[in-house]
């Protein structure tokens, strides 16, 4: 029998592959992790995290209008660009530290470099040799994008947290969650704020009645929506500043140009052709469902086996792999009722199929809906509403898809998304008591 320096050798220390090192190495496994780049993956250094706290830090212009009528006096109040950058910065090392520790607290060889697969059981890097019984390729997504004249003028989402200067002016391309997002942060700091899409309305995918509302809360505070708006070209002016072209012949100047129009797999380099491994049309590994690809010692898991890209699938993932491991029985991992939040303002929450997947695949639906102003509102004259929207099949009665737009929403449809993870119907929300005065008591009152 083959003898091998280590069990496991895990590429990237991102959110799935810290976490199938850790497990792996709890199982008594030997492990070795390379990371290239930074501990703790996009999430960490360039994604969720980071993210959230400029979504905080954007909310707070609002919330020192809306305390004014609360008696509030907070006039003269500046936002200062340096101060956010540098505090996300030092939170972010600070991850990065409790990232690096975990590691080495679960006995996890951790190699800072950028690893190639030579060989289905041999992995350099640093030009250094490991051999192992079994790779795990999780090294991510990369931001995607497309050629246009111009492009080396625009940032992505991995420059825009550590930007030397904040733009007074920016353009957002894209309408997924990235665009949305950065549009609200943008606006919500102050920026002078516009969004492109290419096609009618942003966020496709997601509940027709969320896309509608969220266009409008956008509009109300100040983004600039170009819808069916393509950019054709990028230009540098004299002034440092750029004129951004479109198809339709309009042109916008602004100072910074944020393009957020996808991921691609992060694969560059890897070895994957080398070894026979077999990628989709897209670029993202394909795997079975034990996460194994064509090679057999050669397994893929998080953002660079596709869609859904997200932290909770990539953890999820790497801890059906390992518990597969233990148990030799086919991973365990449900892909339905995928709660997901959108951070843009006000937040999108949601778990289950949109009102159009169900009607389109056949299933009969009652929809309940409700738009409100929320109660802080009605004293601080805001003008947000929120909507909570629920889609049930009349056949069964059970709750098959929960939207909402509102403060908060993330955190109210991960409780909702625990009920329809147990099958609950529409009678049993109806039974729920709420919890008065709030916005989620709505879920259960609405008839
Ligand atoms: P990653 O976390 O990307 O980790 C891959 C790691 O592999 C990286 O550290 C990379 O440097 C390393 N690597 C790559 N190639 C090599 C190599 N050859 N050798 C060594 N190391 C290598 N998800 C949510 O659930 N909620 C959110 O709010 C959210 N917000 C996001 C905001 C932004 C701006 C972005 C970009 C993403 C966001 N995501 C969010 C998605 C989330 O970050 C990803 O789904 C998650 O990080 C995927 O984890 P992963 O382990 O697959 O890959
Ligand atoms: P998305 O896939 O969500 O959206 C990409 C957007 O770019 C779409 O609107 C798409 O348009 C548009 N687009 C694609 N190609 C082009 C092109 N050539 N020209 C113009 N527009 C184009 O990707 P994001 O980059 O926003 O985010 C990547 C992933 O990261 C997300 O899918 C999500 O899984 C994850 N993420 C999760 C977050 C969260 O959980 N809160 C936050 C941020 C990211 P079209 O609709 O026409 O295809």
């Amino acid at each position: 029998m083959a003898e091998y320096e280590f069990d496991l050798f895990v590429i990237g220390a991102g959110s799935g592959g810290v976490r199938a090192a850790r497990m792996a190495a709890a199982l008594g496994m030997k492990v070795a992790v390379a990371e290239d780049r930074y501990m703790g993956g996009t999430c960490v250094n360039v994604g969720c995290v980071p993210k959230k706290l400029f979504v905080y830090a954007s909310g707070y212009s609002e919330s020192f209008e809306d305390a004014k009528a609360y008696g509030w006096e907070n006039s003269g109040v500046n936002f200062d660009w340096p101060t956010l950058r540098d505090n996300n910065a030092k939170e972010i090392s600070r991850l990065n530290g409790i990232y690096r520790n975990l590691l080495d607290n679960s006995g996890v060889t951790v190699i800072d470099g950028r690893a190639r697969i030579v060989d289905p059981n041999c992995v350099v890097v640093n030009e250094v040799k490991f051999t192992a019984e079994r790779i795990l390729v999780a090294t991510g997504g990369w931001p995607f994008i497309p050629d246009i004249p111009g492009k080396e003028f625009v940032v992505t989402s991995n420059e825009v947290f550590s930007m030397e200067e904040f733009p007074q002016r920016v353009l957002v391309v894209g309408g997924g969650y990235i665009a949305v997002e950065f549009a609200g942060i943008f606006a919500g700091l102050g920026a002078d704020t516009h969004l492109s899409y290419r096609r009618d309305l942003f966020l496709r995918g997601f509940d027709r009645d969320v896309r509608n509302f969220v266009r409008d809360e956008m509009v109300k505070k100040g983004v600039d929506l170009k819808f069916n708006h393509k950019v054709s070209a990028i230009e540098k002016l004299q002034d440092g500043s750029l004129l951004v072209h479109a198809e339709d012949g309009s042109s916008l100047n602004v100072d910074m140009v944020l393009y957020a129009t996808g991921r691609v797999a992060n694969t560059g380099g890897l070895g994957l052709e080398q070894q026979g491994v077999v990628l989709h049309k897209d670029g993202t590994i394909s795997v079975d469902d034990n996460f194994r690809t064509n090679v057999h010692s050669i397994y893929a898991l998080g953002d660079v086996t596709g869609e859904p890209q997200l932290t909770p699938v990539a953890l999820a993932e790497a801890m059906a792999l390992v518990k597969h491991w233990r148990t030799g029985n086919t991973a365990e991992i449900d892909y339905n009722n995928i709660p997901t939040a959108v951070f843009c303002q006000p937040n999108i929450g949601t778990v289950g199929l949109s009102e159009e997947e169900a009607r389109d695949s056949g299933i009969p639906v009652a929809i309940f809906r409700s738009e409100f102003r929320p109660m802080r509102h009605t004293v601080s004259g805001n003008s947000e509403r929120t909507l909570m929207k629920l889609v049930v099949d009349t056949n069964t009665d059970r709750v098959i898809g929960v939207h909402m737009v509102g403060d908060d929403a993330g955190e109210i449809i991960q409780g909702i998304a625990i009920a329809l993870k147990a099958g609950a119907t529409k009678k049993t929300f109806d039974e729920t008591i709420g919890i008065h005065p709030t916005a989620a008591e709505e879920f259960v009152t609405m008839r």
